[in-house]
């Protein structure tokens, strides 16, 4: 059993009856519990509208449990005597004052020394409301530390994030404050640092003297399912891009740090987000496409087109697939194109990192284009999780002849189990307050604005050509175009391919 002091706290869930808290949240507490990372000094007081008692609310807890494929084991009943729950109107001031009185109650019982966590699992209209009414009530106590966790959407531009951002500043400090990238939590991404920098074979070569391009693909085979209301506000670029996607160029553009600390990782990260090439409203089309998902057949079933999903405007412009092409303007990035694109309704769902390095000089096995085989790196993040690395190898019995030989390492094939979920390596990590792994104000607002002008270009320039890709395909035309013009093409996405060009 642990005993590190650090873990006793309360926990807080706002929106405690949602997805997010049912399908993540629960699932990795428990693991953490089940692990010994959380001892017995700790409570779990879910928060939301509907009525439910304690009983009722830990039956869903369990559930949720068994839902995520984590084995209960015996420890389970004293596990869920840790959670308790308040139906609860959030914009209600006089409710605040009940959670705080519940809070010291568990305080009490659990023996937590006054530490405590929100995290917020609701629709973001109510963060701003929640953060000020948990201070003026007093629920944010000076006993011990208050940590705000929050999730994306983080605003939907610049200046509706700058707004939220000061709403929940006037009761959170930044240091306080733990906004979820999801993807900075998956075991890969956070291997990105160390395959960089632990690694004498990659990083003399990691620059524009032997890059030639990195591509980053995050492609998803499902639509929007439920979220029709949400997304078609939203779009992929505001839903990936601005976080997710540019998260991962800053891991894999950025200096090593000097050490690493939060601080050092954070303020080279964000010096990435400053060199990333602005553009112009008039540039965006150079650089920046979207697409649009049309009826189509995935994994031998027909779906139907984005128009046609439930709660998404039948004339929607939304776009539904982004692919860009970045540059860096600094020493080290000068020149190298950095392409993204993720999209709803692709191929395969897959999240992987491509980086092609430039051919030798003077290559003796050359003969013509289609016999060069650019040595890649690839870096394999969801599903599967590890690298490969492609190389030419000698063709057997044809002398002179090459091709293309992969070389694998997968990291969940190893263990599986002691993989720990993305959100249960963040949930422990803001228990423990590493805010490593978390995104600063400065990054999020650098990345509303380079998203904003995009934004402002499509909002001037509508499209006439949606829906331009059918599902099940790795996007429009144009995103491959995005390449071809620059001599490259996008390597394939799926385990088994074929690296020949
Ligand atoms: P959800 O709609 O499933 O759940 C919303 C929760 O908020 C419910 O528990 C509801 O009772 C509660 N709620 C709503 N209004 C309330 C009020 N006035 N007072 C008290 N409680 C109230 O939403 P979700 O999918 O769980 O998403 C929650 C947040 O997490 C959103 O910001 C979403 O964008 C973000 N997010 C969700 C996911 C996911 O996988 N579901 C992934 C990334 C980010």
């Amino acid at each position: 059993m642990n005993n590190d002091n650090r873990t006793y706290c309360s926990i807080v869930i706002f929106g405690a009856t949602g997805d997010l808290a049912n399908r993540k949240l629960f699932p990795s507490i428990y693991s953490l519990y089940k692990k010994g990372k959380l001892n017995e000094n700790f409570s779990v007081i879910g928060v939301a509208r509907r009525e439910l008692d304690n009983e009722a609310f830990r039956n869903n807890v369990r559930t949720s449990i068994q839902e995520s494929k984590i084995e209960l084991v015996d420890n389970v009943e004293t596990f869920l005597s840790h959670f308790h729950y308040v139906s609860f109107d959030v914009t209600d001031k006089q409710h605040y004052q009940d959670l705080n009185m519940l809070l010291h109650d568990l305080e009490g019982q659990f023996n937590i020394p006054g530490n405590r966590m929100f995290y917020m699992a609701m629709a973001p209209e109510f963060f701003g409301t929640i953060a000020s009414y948990l201070k003026s009530e007093g629920v944010t106590n000076d006993q011990g530390w208050n940590r705000l966790i929050i999730e994306k959407p983080f605003g939907h531009d610049l200046p509706s994030a700058q707004k939220l951002n000061n709403d929940i500043r006037e009761a959170f400090q930044e240091d306080e404050i733990y906004r979820i990238d999801h993807y900075l939590g998956k075991a890969m991404v956070q291997n990105i640092e160390v395959i960089r920098f632990a690694n004498a074979i990659f990083e003399p070569l990691w620059n524009n003297r032997y890059i030639s391009n990195i591509q980053i693909t995050s492609s998803e085979s499902l639509g929007v399912e439920d979220r029709g209301g949400y997304y078609d506000q939203a779009g992929a670029l505001r839903d990936m891009v601005q976080n997710h996607m540019l998260q991962m160029v800053s891991l894999l553009a950025m200096e090593p740090p000097i050490s690493l600390t939060t601080e050092e990782i954070r303020s080279e990260k964000i010096k990435v987000l400053r060199a990333i090439k602005r553009m112009t409203v008039d540039e965006v089309d150079q650089y920046f496409v979207r697409g649009q998902y049309d009826e189509g057949n995935i994994y031998g079933k027909d779906v139907p087109a984005y128009r046609s999903e439930n709660k998404v405007d039948p004339q929607s412009n939304t776009e539904t697939f982004v692919a860009g092409k970045l540059s860096i303007n600094n020493f080290r990035w000068a020149g190298v194109p950095i392409y993204i694109r993720t999209g709803k309704r692709m191929t395969e769902k897959s999240t992987k990192v491509v980086i092609q390095f430039k051919e030798l000089p003077m290559n003796l096995y050359y003969k013509s284009e289609d016999n060069m085989h650019p040595n890649l790196l690839i870096i394999h993040i969801q599903p599967d999780e590890g690298i490969s690395i492609v190389l030419n190898g000698k063709k057997l019995n044809i002398p002179g002849e090459t091709t293309p030989v992969k070389l694998d390492y997968c990291n969940n094939c190893l263990d599986e189990s002691n993989n720990p979920e993305a959100y249960e390596k963040l949930l422990y990590d803001a228990i423990l307050g590493d805010s490593t792994n978390f995104t600063h104000w400065d990054e999020v607002a650098l990345s509303w604005q380079f998203v904003d002008t995009i934004y402002k270009a499509w909002e001037n320039n509508k499209v006439s050509d949606f829906p331009n890709y059918r599902s099940g395909t790795m996007g429009p035309k144009v995103a491959d175009d995005l390449l071809a013009e620059d001599g490259f093409h996008w390597w394939p996405i799926l385990d088994d391919s074929d690296y020949s060009i």
